[in-house]
């Protein structure tokens, strides 16, 4: 009986010094005084941070922290390699906050979210264990990047390729020898097909496309896919005359993915989807799957960046 209260007072003070251990450990900071000069959108300062408390906060920002371990370690050497790329080409990225590496707005470099973030979008109860799952990864990928011919890659993601991850030269200017189109095994997106419906005057309206002459009556999408790209996604679009890159079309209709297919129901017209994202370099859920079968951080990125080293700078 005496053993059994001890034992449990052992276990409340362990429990309950979790949190404050947490709150206080930031990592092992060996990393000599590397810092991340990170813009921040929501309180318009420039912070520094130690470059794994950084990586962990993009990792927290772009991945689901309940992804298998391998995943989040995968992400956290691409979100690595990306700010590392930034820094050594003198933080220059970003002209509008001059004297900062990079910024935390997902529209002009991978998102990054606070620790106070962190507690607002898990709850308190799991930001500890998510925090410490992530803070983590991080850390036992320690130093690790992403080369290249000896160079640091331009680590791209999104979040599921449907099967097949698509060319860098199909949805950017140029093809890179690392963002190759390569077969995703193991894609664990538990939802991979969505729709979207228009009317015609919001297509018209989002589009800038006089849409006045469609023919709804015909009962056929007035959207034709005019080319494709090796994928079978589309490259090119028709509508109502007027040839769209499928990349511009769907960008401007906030489609999820150039791997769709189009039919008119009443007075609207479907979209149906598979998958989320441009589709180049690492899948998210691809990276869930390949974890979940086994393969580590290494064999996740040698396999979506074709050729590539995953080394120590
Ligand atoms: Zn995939």
């Amino acid at each position: 009986m005496k053993k059994l209260l001890i034992a449990t007072l052992v276990a409340i003070i362990l429990i309950s010094g979790i949190p404050l251990f947490l709150n206080w450990y930031t990592g092992p900071e060996d990393e000599g005084s590397l810092k991340v000069r990170l813009y921040r959108n929501d309180i318009d300062k420039i912070e520094k941070l130690s470059l794994n408390e950084y990586v962990a906060g993009v990792v927290a920002a772009e991945m689901p922290a309940k992804f298998p371990i391998e995943a989040l370690k995968a992400q956290a050497v691409a979100a690595r390699t990306y700010v590392l790329k930034r820094i050594h080409a003198g933080g220059v990225v970003n002209k509008l906050h001059p004297g900062a590496d990079v910024s935390d707005d997902p529209d002009r470099a991978q998102a990054w979210i606070s620790r106070e973030k962190m507690k607002e979008r898990w709850g308190v109860v799991n930001y500890y264990r998510y925090y410490f799952k992530i803070r983590q990864a991080a850390d036992a990928t320690k130093k690790m990047i992403i080369t290249y011919d000896g160079k640091l890659i331009d680590p791209v993601y999104h979040s599921a390729c449907g099967g097949r991850t698509e060319d860098s030269g199909e949805v950017w200017k140029y093809s890179i020898p690392y963002l190759k189109s390569v077969n995703c095994p193991y894609e664990a997106d538990p939802r991979p097909i969505h729709t979207a419906s228009f009317t015609l005057p919001e297509m018209e309206k989002s589009l800038g496309v006089d849409m006045s002459a469609v023919p709804v009556s015909s009962g056929e999408s007035p959207v034709k896919i005019t080319e494709r790209t090796d994928t079978g996604r589309a490259s090119k679009v028709r509508v109502a005359g007027v040839e769209i890159p499928a990349t511009v079309f769907r960008q401007r209709l906030n489609l999820r993915s150039t791997n769709f297919a189009s039919n008119i129901k009443g007075d609207k017209v479907i979209f149906t989807t598979r998958g989320y994202g441009h589709g180049v370099g690492m899948c998210q859920y691809g990276a869930k799957g390949m974890a979940d079968h086994g393969c580590s951080y290494r064999e996740i990125l040698k396999h979506y960046y074709t050729g590539v080293n995953v080394q120590k700078y």
